[in-house]
């Protein structure tokens, strides 16, 4: 058997440069809240795989019933015929749901190919063109997807043109106006539903205007949950100008923010939600969701995909929906987040420290630019090397645990599996509170 060392060094030279990693090591295994590496390093994981594995990696039931379902049947394309696991799976999902009238189902395989499936409907079945997204926002890597993610350029750098016919309004974040953090939401909302209203009369009129994207908390671009109010506004501007509400939960979704979805915040209707990460846990599904009277103008045909809806996929979604339910998984969450904001509570009289802010295991914490810039500025300086962020991160790392930063701004970001145990949680802030220090001193 190879070693870790010769295996590192084969994969540094054949895979692909365009993916960047936090570690040169082989993750070997996945169990609960830890990987072990081919170099015998067992780390405390508080990426889930970027919010994948809610319930930890390798859920002995979501293992088993893939497992099952492997020797059953593998691959039942969905332009075929229906196979059960899709049919259970919308089964479990519908009482979840944050409106009752979700109930038409379309899986796919990836985040990026639900966004695109939802730019398709909307322009397919309100016969306009114009997509309006927000600052911040990331949905994918696809060129649709690409198109409407604005958290950060070097998504699309040296990738365009993008799809046309996109529009990036304002979202409520006080970096985004030059604020500083503890500007009033209910300020935010307004100068942000003005300057959609304007968007409108100026820039695409509501009669070429399909569909409105949001994130109903900002992901990689920061960390940033949508107010409420804001939302509530974007659901007012829809209805009146008959423009389709696009909400994408595939980060935020599957109780991460201590709801089943994040939008149940706001009580807002999605016309169209997005799914997929913690949907199987770690096996590759998506879905879009929409009511049945916007997917019956659909023409068969008109959607699917070789892997659609994948058979071993969806029976690993039916096994996790049924351990959020038999394992509580929600009032875990609600607890361990409370406990969360409580270790980080501390460093807000850290200088450095910006901001602590999210909902359930969706939390971030900012620090100010180590660069001397304005710290409500922090993107001026964008060619500093190594960003605080990812300095702390390492030295996470360094100590036994994976965090992640997001793409914009100064943000580390925890997004620990949703079953992680009180002593578990308060290791990794106990970590990530010493790398701080170390740090920033
Ligand atoms: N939307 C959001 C909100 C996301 O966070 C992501 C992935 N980080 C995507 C879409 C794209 O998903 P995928 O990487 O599965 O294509």
């Amino acid at each position: 058997r190879a070693s870790h060392a010769s295996l590192v060094d084969f994969g540094r030279r054949h895979v692909t440069k365009g993916i960047g990693r936090q570690v040169e090591a082989v993750i070997e295994k996945g169990e609960g809240s830890y990987l072990t590496l081919g170099d015998g390093r067992k780390m405390l994981d508080f990426t889930c795989g970027i919010a994948v594995t809610n319930l930890g990696h390798c859920h002995p039931k979501v293992s088993a019933a893939a497992a099952e379902q492997c020797l059953k049947l593998v691959h039942g394309q969905c332009s075929i015929g229906f196979h059960e696991p899709y049919l259970q799976l919308i089964e479990r999902l519908l009482p979840m749901m944050p409106h009752p009238s979700l109930d038409s189902f379309y899986f796919i395989s990836s985040g990026s190919e639900a966004v695109e499936a939802a730019i398709k409907i909307a322009r397919g079945v309100t016969g306009k063109q114009n997509i309006i997204t927000m600052q911040g926002a990331y949905h994918g890597r696809t060129y649709g997807a690409m198109a409407v993610t604005k958290s950060k350029t070097g998504y699309s750098e040296s990738f365009h043109p993008l799809m046309p016919g996109v529009f990036t309004a304002p979202f409520p974040f006080w970096h985004h106006f030059s604020l500083p953090p503890n500007t009033p939401t209910s300020e935010l909302t307004s100068l942000c539903l003005n300057q959609l209203e304007l968007l409108l009369q100026q820039q695409t009129a509501p009669k070429d205007t399909a569909a409105i994207i949001i994130e109903p908390v900002i992901g990689e671009g920061g960390y940033v949950p949508a107010p409420p109010e804001f939302l509530q506004g974007l659901r007012e501007i829809c209805d009146r100008e008959n423009i389709l509400l696009i909400i994408d939960e595939v980060q935020s979704g599957f109780l991460r923010t201590g709801k089943n979805f994040a939008v149940e915040y706001s009580g807002v209707k999605p016309d169209i939600m997005l799914v997929a990460k913690g949907l199987a846990n770690g096996f590759p599904l998506s879905g879009v969701i929409t009511r049945s009277e916007l997917s019956d103008k659909l023409k068969p045909g008109s959607m699917g995909g070789t892997y659609a809806g994948n058979a071993v996929a969806c029976a690993a979604a039916v096994a996790t929906a049924d351990a959020f339910k038999e394992e509580n998984i929600l009032e875990n969450v609600n607890a361990r987040s409370k406990e969360l904001f409580a270790h980080l509570e501390p460093l807000r009289s850290t200088p450095a420290v910006l901001d602590i802010r999210g909902q359930g295991l969706m939390v971030a914490v900012e620090f100010a630019s180590p660069t001397g810039t304005s710290p409500h500025d922090p993107l001026r300086n964008p060619n500093v090397p190594a960003k605080l962020s990812t300095r702390i991160a390492k030295r996470c790392q360094e100590k036994g645990m994976f965090i992640l930063t997001t793409s914009a701004y100064e943000v580390v970001r925890f997004i620990p599996a949703l079953n992680i145990t009180a002593e578990d949680l308060k290791k990794g802030c106990d970590i990530f509170v010493e790398s701080v220090e170390e740090i920033v001193k």
